[in-house]
């Protein structure tokens, strides 16, 4: 006997909770197609109440998706319902997803609230979101440094006003496996109509323990569990997906539970979620990190020869990572390219291809092979590039031992092109502040990160950056066959994300949401 075990997906909205990590309402659209076609069963797209952006992204999400179930978040009142209720509509399948915290710590220093302040508080927002939907899902925030016996009140009064789901997250990344499972345990044993909701958990990796934590709760009797693409998140982030389902389907034998994702979907998606954030996956990460399956020593690269089992736990295959990467040339016709792009999994209009395939074919004359990740690096820097509001249209550097570095570029905003010149140290130094000169926005540069795409001297070379400003910061991301234009286009990219970022927090402040936002 196997339990279904539902996939809750965060990514679009703890995950783009992460510093840095912004994503466009077209980035939002790209990953949350591909998390249906991976088959989470629930997406997470935002929070609507935050800003007049999240609750368009959200919105977007309800309208694209047909298939899977779409949440909001929303905190336990009703301008917020309201809000989530609104950006649902257009969602085949919705789920307005309400919380407040359960903790003394919250409750007095966040909330400002009694614990019967916020029960009853619990009993109204349950009741008032079921309104709208029969599919609500109520959270206790801080669950885990909760009082266990009013936890379960708490638990209790929102099954009994209605909520067929009960998240009870680790929020602060603060529990360990055996004391998570045992909070969960004790629900299952003290709260009376337990059986009429499915337990939820969400666990933070603030101890690198998420998702041991996760497990140890579905042991104990959870049956959702709420995760990220890639481990993205608040703070250190959010248990990560890949792991918590490959975990449970290697080890089959111990686990008991079948989930709805088509594993083979995962490494696609690790990329698209690493590429349109900017946050790299470090080599040694499990399941998608490059390094996952290489084996490098004598003897375990003998032993895999012999038979790969004795080294090998789990296969690429089973994750998706494509076998042979070289695909393209010079000499490759739009029929190969767009057949190409559909095993790649993207369906995309025929301007969009023709687009596409004469940016291909640039690229081509300049490197013999085109690869898988060349390609999509071209889709990603088109979803990227569609809301930014500076564009590089023009750029001159010159340096070498004995000149002084200078860069001309000129970048267009809004039809309107403005030039600019500056010199530098050295010939990124030099864009950068040519940038900053253009834009008049000021950033300071965290971290500069240089590598090839693929291999071979004729790579393209991927940039990525951390600029930040006022306590803001964002990643940026550029690839080309010059690597100083790469650096341009990633510093611009940060800067546009910045922008964005600035006028999102600002609207959400309008909002006067900050408080609680951490769930
Ligand atoms: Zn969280």
């Amino acid at each position: 006997m196997t339990d279904k075990l539902k996939i809750f997906d965060t990514t679009l909205r703890d995950g783009e909770q992460s510093p840095g990590a912004a994503m466009t309402r077209e980035m939002k659209i790209r990953i949350a197609r591909q998390l249906e076609k991976l088959g989470v069963d629930i997406i997470e797209a935002g929070f609507p109440a935050a800003s007049p952006g999240d609750f368009e992204a959200v919105q977007l999400v309800a309208k694209t998706l047909k298939k899977t179930v779409i949440a909001g978040l929303s905190r336990a009142m009703k301008k917020d319902i309201d809000a989530c209720a609104n950006a649902l509509k257009p969602a085949k399948r919705r789920r307005i997803h309400t919380f407040i915290s359960s903790s003394d710590i919250h409750l007095k220093h966040l909330f400002k609230k009694s614990r019967e302040e916020a029960l009853a508080a619990t009993a109204e927002a349950v009741k008032y979101a079921r309104q709208f939907t029969d599919d609500v899902e109520f959270s206790a925030q801080d669950a885990s440094r909760s009082d266990l016996d009013y936890l379960c009140k708490m638990v209790e009064i929102a099954i009994k006003n209605g909520a067929r789901t009960v998240n009870l997250p680790d929020t602060v990344g603060y529990a360990v496996p055996d004391e998570y499972g045992r909070m969960i345990a004790y629900m299952r044993n003290h709260v009376p109509n337990i059986e009429k909701a499915i337990l939820s958990v969400h666990c933070h990796n603030d101890l690198g323990l998420a998702v041991a934590n996760s497990i140890s709760a579905i042991q104990n009797g959870a049956r959702q569990v709420e995760c990220t693409i890639n481990g993205i998140g608040e703070r250190a982030g959010n248990a990560s997906m890949e792991e918590i389902v490959m975990a449970l389907k290697t080890r089959a034998d111990k686990y008991k539970f079948t989930t709805g994702v088509k594993t083979e979907e995962i490494y696609k998606t690790s990329r698209l979620v690493s590429t349109l954030t900017g946050f790299m996956i470090q080599p040694n990460k499990a399941i998608v990190g490059n390094n996952a399956f290489a084996h490098e020593s004598g003897i375990h690269q003998d032993g895999m020869l012999k038979y790969r089992q004795n080294y090998e736990i789990m296969t690429p295959e089973s994750i998706g990572v494509p076998e042979s990467r070289l695909v393209l040339g010079k000499h490759s016709g739009r029929h190969a390219f767009k057949k190409r792009l559909e095993d790649l999994g993207y369906n995309l209009s025929p301007e969009a291809i023709d687009n596409l395939f004469a940016k291909f074919k640039d690229l081509a004359d300049k490197k013999k092979s085109v690869y898988d990740e060349d390609i999509e690096a071209l889709i990603e820097e088109k979803i990227s590039s569609a809301h930014e509001v500076y564009q590089l249209t023009y750029l001159h550097t010159s340096s070498g031992n004995t000149t002084l570095p200078t860069a001309t570029l000129k970048v267009m905003k809004g039809g309107t092109e403005s030039s600019e010149a500056a010199t530098g140290d050295g010939p990124v130094d030099a864009v950068f502040n040519a940038i900053d000169r253009a834009t008049g926005f000021k950033g300071k540069l965290e971290n500069y990160a240089l590598k090839a795409l693929t291999q071979g001297r004729d790579a393209q070379g991927e940039v990525t950056v951390t600029v930040a400003v006022n306590g803001d910061e964002a990643h940026g991301r550029g690839v080309s066959t010059d690597v100083i234009e790469a650096s341009a286009k990633a510093y611009l990219n940060a800067v546009n994300k910045l922008l964005l970022k600035h006028k999102t927090k600002s609207a959400r402040a309008a909002f006067d949401i900050q408080k609680g936002l951490k769930l």
